[in-house]
């Protein structure tokens, strides 16, 4: 097993050591050479510290190494002119507090970017601001919140959500002060009509829906469920996290949604996942345009300003202006698809499609319909035979693929969502059928080995209920927890 980084240390091990006699440290302050007893450092030469994280990343599993199907989160190809670009001095050593005739290329291209997703989504106004989806969802829920305290409508204190939601999306509801209603998903997968009537009333805030659902499917009863939303007075949150079925197709506007997020790093390739820096701007109709965090980017004919002018404006919700290496990312990857943004979204659903059509053949397909970027398949038929769904996601573990997402959505038992994206080719999607069907005959098989995997991956099995209810990642001389295998 890998050794940490403290274990390697050698006392006394330096790469250079250069004596006081040789340098004179007086130009420091005593503060910074402050022996502080409590803290370890590892002791070892800069060569070993460059191959011990060279070979820690080599056991990374990434986009470039294998196929990376997890469902709801994207991981498509992240070009790497995305990277040049961003990295071009001008962008990185930029100062946040620049005036804006300084900027004048940086204020552009997020300018231009605003209006790119408006033109995605439909919507009069976008924020860049919001780091994350998540928090372009808290920063939504904040503008209906202030929007409804504007227009004297306190009592609207209710936030609807079907179960099929993303997580993320009660927790940001209840954030901001609102009461989260759930309501049960029919046997389609989609909004129960009838349950949505029941929970509608004066006291409703808004509706938070993701469309295509979790579960990959259209909400084909769009238009009545805003026209009811709106009929009681409520708005209509779209949780556009993925836009990768839907780009150039229809858009929140059209489906009749006021407020609505996008996550960059998924839709717009930006590596993400293990809380790299991410993006999630907000659009809005024309109504709620003077509630956006400010500054938004304007242009005057002439040239681009930070705009300041939103009068009901909720304030900042970051410092500064966004996640701008993010934004550069986003915008050279729709520049690079040039018009064809429509393609890429045909692509994900073909992708997806392809794949749920074969794979129903051997996994259980609860909700059998046309899906769209994703499809959610559910472990049950392997559960009975003694393997469920996260041995066969730690089965797939050693093959040279990323296990989908699992148990996600919640109301498909043992779940298995799987979203392919544009980026990958028929052979890879064949090989993943492949290997998802040999897994399915080891199962059937009662191959001995089919609750051990992974077998080859660096880490073994670990305990996760532990591990996750006991957290502890600081370095103690005598480690109090190692991983088993
Ligand atoms: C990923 C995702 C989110 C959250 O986005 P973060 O950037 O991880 O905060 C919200 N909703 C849906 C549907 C998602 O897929």
């Amino acid at each position: 097993m890998t050794k940490l980084i403290f274990e390697k240390t050698k006392e006394g091990t330096r790469t250079t050591n250069l004596t006081e006699e040789e340098v004179d440290f007086s130009f420091l302050s005593s503060k910074y050479l402050k022996d502080n007893d409590d803290t370890i450092m590892p002791e070892v030469t800069e060569l070993e510290v460059m191959r011990h994280y060279k070979e820690l990343s080599d056991k990374n599993f990434c986009i470039e190494k294998g196929f990376y199907p997890l469902g709801s989160c994207t991981m498509k190809y992240n070009p790497k002119i995305n990277e040049a670009l961003a990295s071009l001095d001008n962008f990185a050593n930029l100062h946040p507090l620049q005036d804006d005739e300084d900027c004048q290329g940086a204020l552009e291209l997020m300018y231009k970017l605003q209006e790119a997703l408006k033109t995605i989504s439909g919507m009069s106004a976008v924020s860049l601001m919001p780091a994350a989806g998540a928090h372009g969802e808290l920063t939504g829920m904040m503008i209906i919140r202030k929007y409804f305290d504007v227009t004297g409508q306190k009592n609207r204190k209710n936030v609807i959500i079907p179960d099929s939601a993303h997580g993320t999306n009660p927790a940001s509801a209840a954030m901001c002060g609102f009461n989260v209603v759930e309501i049960a998903s029919d046997e389609r997968g989609l909004v129960n009509l009838e349950e949505l009537k029941k929970v509608l009333n004066e006291n409703t805030a808004a509706l938070m829906l993701t469309n295509p659902n979790t579960l990959g499917l259209f909400e084909e009863d769009i238009l009545k469920i805003s026209e009811l939303v709106h009929a009681a007075g409520g708005l209509l949150y779209y949780d556009g996290a993925n836009t990768n079925a839907i780009m150039g197709y229809t858009n929140p506007c059209l489906m009749g949604f006021d407020v609505f997020h996008m996550n960059l790093h998924k839709t717009f390739s930006t590596p993400h996942g293990g809380g790299g820096p991410g993006a999630g701007p907000v659009g809005v109709v024309e109504k709620l345009k003077d509630f956006l965090p400010v500054p938004t980017v304007g242009f005057d004919g002439n040239s681009y300003f930070r705009d300041y002018d939103h009068k009901h404006t909720i304030g900042k919700v970051k410092a500064f202006y966004g996640n701008f290496s993010v934004l550069v990312k986003a915008y050279s990857y729709i520049l690079l698809n040039g018009n064809r943004l429509k393609e890429v979204s045909a692509d994900a659903v073909l992708n997806a499609n392809y794949m749920m059509n074969k794979l129903k053949t051997r996994f259980y397909l609860p909700h059998d319909r046309q899906c769209m970027h994703e499809f959610v398949l559910s472990g049950d038929w392997q559960k009975e035979k003694g393997a469920n769904t996260l041995a066969m996601a730690k089965r797939l573990m050693d093959s040279n693929f990323h296990p989908p997402t699992i148990y996600f959505p919640h109301i498909v038992h043992e779940a298995i969502m799987i979203e392919p994206t544009e980026s990958e080719t028929k052979e890879r999607l064949d090989d993943f059928i492949d290997i998802m069907f040999k897994i399915a005959d080891e199962v059937d098989n009662g191959d001995k080995d089919i609750l051990n995997h992974p077998l080859n991956a660096p880490v073994k099995r670990v305990d996760e209920t532990y591990a996750a209810r006991h957290l502890d990642l600081a370095y103690k001389k005598q480690p109090q927890y190692s991983v088993v295998g």
